[in-house]
C-alpha cells in the first residue's frame, strides 16, 4: 500500500508518522455559531489521522492552537445521567480499589464542571480540579469543588508542588490523556504530582473504536488514539509504569489504566494480556488502520442511500445530539438541511446556536413530539438506549416514529 510522508514527528517517541486517514477540511467541533452572519467567515482546518511506526501511537497530523479551542466550552458534563451514574462508580470503585479516605487527595485533571470530584468528596475524600476552560471552572468553584482555571503543564504541577505543597494519592483524567498535544510533559506533570505510593488513573476512547468503524471519534481536539503498547511507550518515558487496566462502556469503548512511579505495585497478568491481544488484532501496524477508509466509505453511502430514499417519499428526518460525534459525522458525510430538518440537543448551552459547518439550527429534545418527524438520526450512537427510553420522545415512538443508528453500521429500529 502507498503511504505519505508528511514530514512531521510523533508526539511521544519523536519518530517521523504516517497519514492513514482523512477527513478533510473541518471546523472546530466546540465552535458553535450565534447567527447567520457567521457562517461565512467560519474557519476549517484539514483533519486527518496518522500512525507512528516505532511506538504504534495514533495521532491526529494538524491541530487547532489551544487557545482557540476552550474560550467559550459548551459542553458541560452534567448533561447526561449516563455520565454522572459513570462519575458515581468510579468515586466508589477507586476509593476502594486504592484504599482512600480523609486523608487522601484527589486531582482531577479536567475536571469540568466538578461532577465527578463531587461523587468522590461526597465519600469524604479531599479534591481538587484544573480545568481550562474558565466558564465551566467557575460553575465548579461555586459547587465548593475548588478548581485551578489552567491548563495543565509540568510547570503548573511543579508550582502546585512548591507553592501548595499538592501530591495526590489519586491523579485522574477522563478523556484528558487524548487531548493534550504537548502530551510528554504532560505525563512528567503527572509523576511530579504523585506520591510515592499514589496511582494515576485515566480514561478515554480506546484505540480499538478506529479498526470498529467508529471514525467520528476523530476531531482535532482528540490528539491521540491510544493503544496499551502506546501508552506504555509513553509513560515509561516518564519513569512510570502501568500496572492494570480495564475497559469500560464510556464514549462506545473506552480504556480506564492505572499508573504509578516504576516498581511501586506489582503489575497485573492482565496487562500483558491486553498487549497480546494488540498484537494479535495489529494495532502495531499500519495496514490495520489503512483498512478504516474503505470500512467508513461503506457507512457514508448507506446512511446517504437511506437518506435520500426517505427525503424521496416525503417523510421527514431530524438528528439528535449536536455533540462531538454529531459534528464529525455531519461534516464529513456532508448531511445538512438538504437531508435533516432539524437537530435537537438537551444540553441548554447549545440551544439556539447553529451547529460548526453544518449550520443546522439546535433545538430542545421537546421539539421532537410537537413536529413529529419520521425519523430521528441518533449521532450519540453511544447513547442510543438512553436516547430512545427518553420520556420527551415515548408519544412520538407509540405514533410510529423510528430511529436510525449509524455506527458501526446503519440500521433502522
Ligand atoms: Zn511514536
Amino acid at each position: 500500500m502507498s503511504v505519505s510522508i508528511i514530514g512531521m514527528n510523533c508526539r511521544s517517541c519523536k519518530t517521523e508518522i504516517v497519514e492513514f486517514f482523512s477527513l478533510g477540511q473541518m471546523p472546530s467541533i466546540n465552535v458553535f455559531l450565534k447567527k447567520e452572519e457567521e457562517f461565512s467567515g467560519e474557519k476549517k482546518y484539514n483533519l486527518s489521522v496518522g500512525f507512528c511506526p516505532k511506538c504504534s501511537l495514533v495521532q491526529i497530523i494538524d491541530t487547532i492552537p489551544p487557545k482557540d479551542l476552550f474560550v467559550d466550552y459548551v459542553y458541560f458534563s452534567a448533561v447526561s445521567t449516563h455520565f454522572l451514574e459513570h462519575c458515581k462508580e468510579n468515586a466508589a470503585e477507586l476509593t476502594k480499589k486504592l484504599n482512600l479516605g480523609k486523608e487522601s487527595l484527589i486531582l482531577e485533571i479536567a475536571s469540568n464542571d466538578g461532577s465527578q470530584l463531587q461523587c468522590f468528596k461526597d465519600l469524604g475524600v479531599s479534591v481538587l480540579g484544573v480545568d481550562p476552560a474558565k466558564n465551566i471552572a467557575k460553575v465548579a468553584n461555586e459547587k465548593g469543588i475548588k478548581t485551578i482555571d489552567e491548563f495543565f503543564s509540568y510547570d503548573l504541577a511543579k508550582k502546585l508542588k512548591e507553592e501548595q505543597n499538592v501530591q495526590a494519592d489519586l491523579i485522574f483524567g477522563a478523556n484528558v490523556l487524548a487531548h493534550v498535544e504537548g502530551i510528554t510533559d504532560f505525563v512528567k506533570g503527572v509523576k511530579e504530582l504523585l506520591k510515592p505510593q499514589g496511582t494515576a488513573v485515566f480514561e478515554f476512547p480506546y484505540v480499538r473504536g478506529l479498526v470498529e468503524n467508529k471514525f467520528d471519534v476523530i476531531y482535532h481536539e482528540h490528539v491521540f488514539y491510544y493503544s496499551l503498547l502506546a501508552l506504555r511507550e509513553l509513560f515509561k518515558g516518564a519513569d512510570l509504569e502501568i500496572y492494570d487496566v480495564k475497559m469500560t462502556p464510556m464514549q462506545g469503548g473506552s480504556l480506564m489504566f492505572f499508573a504509578s512511579h516504576t516498581g511501586a505495585f506489582p503489575i497485573h497478568q492482565n496487562v500483558q494480556d491486553l498487549i497480546t491481544k494488540e498484537i494479535e488484532s495489529g494495532f502495531d501496524k499500519l495496514e490495520t488502520y489503512q483498512k478504516m477508509n474503505e470500512n467508513v466509505m461503506g457507512i457514508k453511502k448507506d446512511l446517504l442511500d437511506l437518506l435520500v430514499k426517505i427525503k424521496g417519499e416525503g417523510k421527514k428526518v431530524v438528528a439528535y445530539s449536536a455533540s462531538a460525534k454529531g459534528t464529525v459525522l455531519l461534516n464529513y458525510f456532508g448531511i445538512n438541511s438538504n437531508y435533516i430538518n432539524f437537530i435537537v440537543d438537551k444540553a441548554k448551552a447549545k440551544q439556539g446556536l447553529y451547529t460548526p459547518g453544518t449550520h443546522l439550527l439546535v433545538y430542545p429534545p421537546e421539539k421532537i413530539s410537537e413536529e413529529k418527524p419520521d425519523y430521528v438520526l441518533i449521532l450519540c450512537w453511544n447513547l442510543a438506549d438512553e436516547v430512545m427510553e427518553m420520556q420527551e420522545l415515548k408519544n412520538w415512538r407509540q405514533d410510529g416514529g423510528k430511529f436510525i443508528i449509524p455506527i458501526p453500521e446503519v440500521k433502522v429500529v
